[in-house]
């Protein structure tokens, strides 16, 4: 089989008798899509992670639909329809928050993940272009539709690849036997239909995801080639399903794993969240060391982390990402940039100890530190200011802690910031980074009355209070920061 030429074998169909997906574990909403397009005389399929998903029996995340009806079509077909994206458009079809997305079947050539060159846009631009107003954006599966002026205009390329086989086009419509092809992997790749409830199977995903088995689809270089970020899915789906990824997809990480520094910085921010916010991020970070793809994402951890003689660094991005896991297994609110401190806690200690030595002061050097990394991390993930500013703040307010008398701790409780610190340095503690003695100190602090805790600190300190004013004009008194010695992890 050739898929690159979308060349079509018959699919295996695999008969409702035969599979275990029921209509009872999909999503009302997409039984409605499906069945108003079978009604209207149209082919309409569950396709993709919800397939896979349904047939190794958890909850997919999200529905999506393929079809031959032409975005126009659906659009007639749907009033709660938007059609989303410029040079490839998306059905959105909004139920309340649920939204249904379909795609009209592309033909071969037209990749999922066309990855024009975003290269000049930021993470916050990618963001915001997540609304529906045109222009890049990522789609709900992160990937990045074709809509920008791409450098295939550019004469020196060919018609649908760069110099490095990364696929840029992305505008052709076609057949369910030409849309296979373009998918990832095989377990990707199945379809369910709504005429006879039976599963269309083209590469051979159904017995793939019998076997737990995570396979490209076609010559493995070549797809990685096209999109280098599904290497990274592949981690992402051996990390989520607990599948393996086969020998034939492995093999060419090691000469391939340096394409990702090439990917839009944006675009890794996505897959990053996909990877470490949705409950397997500390399976999916050792999955990626395992496989040598962490580097080409944190260059500047890998390096610490491979030079560090107490595993230090290492210990608190074990606890910090076990953390957010059990957080979102528990339902709560997870944010980017508490996972961004802990994965950049090594090297950001290490340029403040350069700095600590030089004798700039904690706080300084600590703001210091955090820039310079952020400035280099910012060439492969794009972080947003909204994540850096406050891993920033989270990072210069760990010496404080170090105070433990005086109004001036009364003060620190009320800071914006405080909470997240406070986390940050019970972590740190674990992790071996910081005096155990004085998380202690903050945890059964943070447990008294606030009677109590003015009692604890006293009244030395000063005029307490974490209003700028007094604080600024004492401190220039005091000339500095006698009482708040340097972190003691670094
Ligand atoms: P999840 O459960 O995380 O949503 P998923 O398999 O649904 O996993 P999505 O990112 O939502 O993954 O993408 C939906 C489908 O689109 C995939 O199953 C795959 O068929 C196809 N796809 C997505 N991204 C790519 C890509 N980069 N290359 C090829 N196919 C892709
Ligand atoms: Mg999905």
């Amino acid at each position: 089989m050739d898929p690159q030429s979308g060349g079509a074998t018959s699919p295996v169909i695999v008969a409702r008798a035969d599979h275990p997906i029921s209509r009872s574990h999909i999503s009302g909403n997409a039984l409605k899509v499906l069945y108003r397009l079978k009604d209207a005389g149209y082919q309409g399929f569950l396709v993709g992670g919800c397939v896979r998903d349904l047939l190794i029996g958890i909850e997919p995340k999200d529905f999506d639909v393929a079809t031959d009806a032409s975005p126009e079509e659906m659009r007639r077909l749907f009033r709660n329809c938007r059609l989303i994206g410029r040079r490839f458009r998306l059905a959105h079809v909004r139920f309340g928050p649920q939204i249904i997305e379909v795609a009209t079947f592309r033909a071969a050539g037209a990749p999922m993940a066309p990855e024009p060159d975003l290269d000049g846009i930021t993470a916050e631009d990618a963001e915001s272009d997540a609304d529906e107003s045109g222009g890049a954006r990522l789609d709900e599966h992160g990937d990045i539709d074709g809509n920008v002026a791409a450098p295939e205009e550019d004469e020196s390329f060919d018609r649908a690849h760069d110099e490095r086989g990364r696929l840029l086009r992305d505008n052709v419509y076609g057949t369910i036997d030409q849309d296979v092809w373009r998918r990832d992997f095989t377990c990707n790749a199945l379809y369910y239909s709504i005429q006879d409830f039976s599963i269309w199977d083209y590469v051979g995903g159904v017995e793939d995801v019998r076997a737990r088995t995570i396979r490209l689809i076609g010559d493995p270089e070549t797809r990685y080639r096209e999109d280098p970020v599904r290497m990274l899915r592949a981690v992402r789906f051996e990390a989520k399903l607990g599948f393996e990824i086969h020998e034939s997809a492995r093999a060419p990480f090691a000469t391939l794993a340096e394409l990702l520094t090439h990917i839009p910085p944006a675009r890794l921010l996505d897959e990053f969240q996909k990877l470490f916010l949705a409950g397997f991020g500390r399976r999916a970070f050792d999955l990626l060391r395992e496989h040598g793809l962490f580097e080409p994402l944190f260059p500047a951890t890998a390096a610490y982390l491979a030079e560090e003689p107490d595993g230090m660094a290492l210990a608190l991005i074990h606890a910090g990402l076990a953390d957010t896991d059990r957080r979102v297994a528990e339902g709560r609110a997870v944010t980017p940039m508490f996972l961004f401190a802990v994965l950049l806690f090594g090297p950001v200690s290490a340029a403040a100890q350069r700095r600590f030595d030089a004798g700039v002061p904690p706080p300084v050097a600590i703001g210091e530190a955090v820039d310079e990394v952020i400035g280099q991390q910012n060439r492969r993930i794009g972080i947003p200011k909204r994540f850096s500013f406050p891993m920033r703040e989270l990072l210069t307010l760990q010496p404080r802690f170090h105070r433990r008398e005086g109004r001036r701790v009364l003060g620190f409780l009320g800071h914006p910031r405080f909470r997240a610190a406070y986390d940050f340095l019970l972590l740190r503690a674990h992790a071996g980074a910081e005096n155990p003695a004085i998380a202690r100190w903050w945890t059964e602090f943070l447990a008294l009355s606030p009677e109590q805790q003015r009692e604890r600190v006293g009244t030395d300190g000063g005029p307490g209070g974490d209003e700028p004013g007094p604080r600024r004009r004492r401190r220039r008194r005091r000339g500095g920061r006698r009482h708040a010695p340097p972190p003691a992890e670094t």
